[in-house]
């Protein structure tokens, strides 16, 4: 018999063990610069990843959720000011609208690829609508080829949650090619530690094209402050500190590698799963390349939570993300939403499964996933 397996959903400990050496002297270097707060280093690190994000203006700060908080306090929107998004993210996305009495308006997401449908935000668009909000679910982009036509038709702000998708590239109107995240007004990202560029701790960014914007972003993000104790705006405190900015940068030198090898292991995954007529492997589409912040299955026929304790028992992790679509969570029951108002996201918090996936999977332990999916009995 096969000897059980102990494989966690990201083996970060694997990663940090290989360059245990590395983040140690830097940690040592910025306990002995005296800088602990708003130095050099960070910026260099902004100027790194500005290279992985066609050279859009990059702006650190304390996570992802104060990145899209920051984003909606740059362009100025007022309470009672609409913001279309999905049910079917991390709570933040919604979080941030509700802290700033702005007015959440979700609409359902394709079944097919998790993402927000552009058809349903085409129909939630009212006067006061002033943003959209599409997040790039599981690394793969919404189709914002379409995403930016219908906020340029309607004039509306496009607000990226790219918090699971660094890396990734999608399709523009112009049929251009650009980093998610970069595309529409302001991008956020996340570098909480398991994702697809991980701090040793908190850590976000906003992205954006616009020069003006950015040093909005910048000043907001440090109290609002023009010069030292200069305060033109009101802005709230929120920086990604040294010692974080310099583990960023030790990582992001294997960044474009990973997001290759997690391919790579999606590949074979697909390869090895698709024939398996219980589960959907995950939809890869055109316009958009795949960052695999999750590999995301579909189970049918309600055998989820089955194939979950099964996984368990032979010591293979998963995830459900997300168990709870936001209009369903006890805590915003103030938008007024039901169940059976976006069957789209229902239907998939009850079937989705993630499995294991990071670019540190021995070929032993994909092997060992697959066969381990492929036997299941249903
Ligand atoms: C992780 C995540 C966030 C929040 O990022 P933090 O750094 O944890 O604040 C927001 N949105 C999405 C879609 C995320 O995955």
């Amino acid at each position: 018999m096969q000897k059980t397996l102990q494989i966690p959903m990201v083996n970060l400990q694997r990663f940090h063990a290989s360059i245990e050496n590395d983040l140690l002297s830097t940690i040592q270097k910025v306990i002995l610069s005296g800088k602990y707060v708003k130095s050099d280093n960070v910026r260099e690190f902004e100027e790194q990843l500005s290279a992985i994000v066609d050279e859009a203006n990059v702006i650190s700060c304390g996570n992802g959720t104060d990145a899209l908080q920051l984003a909606f306090m740059a362009l100025n929107l007022q309470p009672g000011d609409e913001v279309i998004t999905t049910p079917f993210t991390f709570i933040s996305t919604v979080e941030v609208i509700a802290l700033l009495k702005l007015k959440p308006v979700l609409v359902d997401i394709d079944p097919t690829n998790f993402n927000i449908d552009p058809k349903e935000i085409e129909k939630a668009i009212s006067s006061k609508t002033k943003a959209i909000v599409p997040v790039h679910v599981f690394g793969q982009s919404a189709p914002m080829h379409r995403i930016m036509e219908i906020a340029k038709n309607h004039n509306l702000f496009v607000i990226e949650d790219a918090c699971q998708a660094l890396g990734t590239i999608a399709n523009t109107p112009d049929e251009e090619y650009k980093a998610a995240g970069t595309i529409g007004h302001i991008g956020c990202t996340s570098f909480f530690p398991s994702k697809n560029l991980g701090a040793l701790g908190d850590g976000g960014a906003c992205f954006t094209r616009d020069k003006e914007l950015a040093k909005k972003i910048r000043s907001l993000a440090n109290h609002g402050m023009k010069r030292p104790y200069d305060h033109h705006l009101i802005g709230i405190n929120s920086r990604l500190d040294p010692i974080q900015a310099e583990i960023l940068k030790i990582k992001l030198a294997y960044f474009t590698n990973q997001i290759e090898r997690k391919n790579e292991i999606a590949n074979y995954y697909d390869d090895q799963l698709s024939s398996c007529d219980y589960i959907n492997i995950p939809k890869r589409e055109s316009y958009s390349t795949h960052s695999f912040h999750q590999y995301t299955l579909t189970v049918k026929d309600g055998k989820r939570d089955k194939l979950r304790e099964y996984l368990k028992d032979n010591g293979i992790a998963s995830g459900v993300y997300y168990p709870t679509p936001l209009h369903l969570q006890p805590g915003y029951q103030f938008m007024g939403y039901q169940q059976g108002d976006f069957p789209h996201a229902e239907w998939a918090s009850q079937n989705v499964l993630s499995i294991p996936m990071d670019p540190w999977l021995t070929q032993e332990e994909q092997h060992y996933i697959t066969n381990k999916i492929r036997a299941f009995n249903n």
